[in-house]
């Protein structure tokens, strides 16, 4: 469900700002509205999309706001939508009033997607991003307090103008401080009509694919690591598909966006169910139904 269009950021490498323009906020009630007629579809899981969606403001309400009010009509409504998720969430924009509503509210799934984009405080200075490592690894902490099983995903640019080995060094050590269950990595692309594409540092293709590959390295251990954490849990699970390698096996998906497969019947696709995690194999949990 989009619930506003258009940026007010201007990050120097972005486009979005020039051709979607400011920030616009659709009415609280329109959304909740759709929300009720997904709920009509038997609709079970929802993200409510923007560029920067912890800036939502709409007649006094702000994003905290709106997700209470979600909550609150998905639960007295007695709603078939079980999982609410969002994105894209702007670090400076992350406040303390959101952080509660989703510690508080079940609906609310405790996966934050937080797009850091760079490790090194000079490079996100030269990305306009208005935050500092610091400021980041600050803001993890304070997440990570308030929802203990919290899932956090990143975005990821690699070989900005003007980017060190120094910075790279900087962003491999945040991701080993942070350690995101997983991330979107990618290279910088110059795109015409942003600052960013009239910078002389550009950084040759070949030097950013390299670095590119070092970020995907780290992230793909970083990843196996922290799902071999939850080996052993229970949790819930919405069933999606039929498993590719087994008829009798559902594939299915956690509240923190991982993958699950286990023994069930059909007839549990678009259902809520509660698996136990036995082993991880590659990217997707093992597990049995309980
Ligand atoms: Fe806005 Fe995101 Fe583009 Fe920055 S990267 S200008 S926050 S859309």
């Amino acid at each position: 469900i989009p619930i506003m269009h258009g940026c007010n950021n201007f990050c120097t490498y972005c486009i979005v700002p020039y051709v979607r323009g400011r920030e616009l906020s659709r009415p609280v009630e329109e959304i909740l509205k759709e929300i009720d007629v997904l709920s009509g579809y038997g609709v079970r899981e929802i993200t409510l999309l923007g560029q920067n969606v912890n800036s939502y403001n709409s007649d006094g309400d702000n994003f905290a706001s709106l997700l209470k009010k979600i909550a609150d009509r998905i639960k007295e409504t007695k709603s078939s939508i079980g999982w609410v998720r969002f994105m894209s969430s702007h670090p400076k924009d992350l406040s303390d009033e959101v952080i509660k509503v989703i510690s508080e509210e079940e609906v609310l799934c405790h996966h934050i997607h937080l797009p850091v984009q760079h490790g090194s405080t000079k490079v996100l200075k030269e990305m306009n991003r208005r935050y500092t490592r610091e400021d980041y690894i600050a803001l993890v902490e304070k997440i990570r307090k308030a929802i203990p099983d919290v899932s956090l995903t990143t975005d990821l640019m690699m070989g900005f103008p003007g980017e060190t080995e120094e910075d790279v060094e900087d962003t491999l050590s945040l991701m080993k401080t942070i350690k995101y269950e997983n991330a979107f990595m990618y290279y910088y692309n110059l795109r015409d009509g942003t600052p960013a594409a009239t910078y002389e540092n550009q950084i040759p293709v070949e030097v950013k694919k390299e670095r590119l590959q070092r970020v995907i390295d780290l992230q793909l251990e970083i990843t196996t690591e922290q799902m071999k954490k939850r080996v052993g849990n229970t949790v819930k699970v919405l069933c999606e598909s039929v498993s590719r390698d087994s008829e009798d096996e559902l594939l299915g998906k956690t509240q923190q966006d991982e993958r699950v497969a286990f023994k069930a019947d059909k007839k549990f696709i678009g259902s809520f169910v509660t698996v136990k995690i036995d082993s991880l194999n590659g990217n997707t949990f093992r597990g049995t139904m309980l």
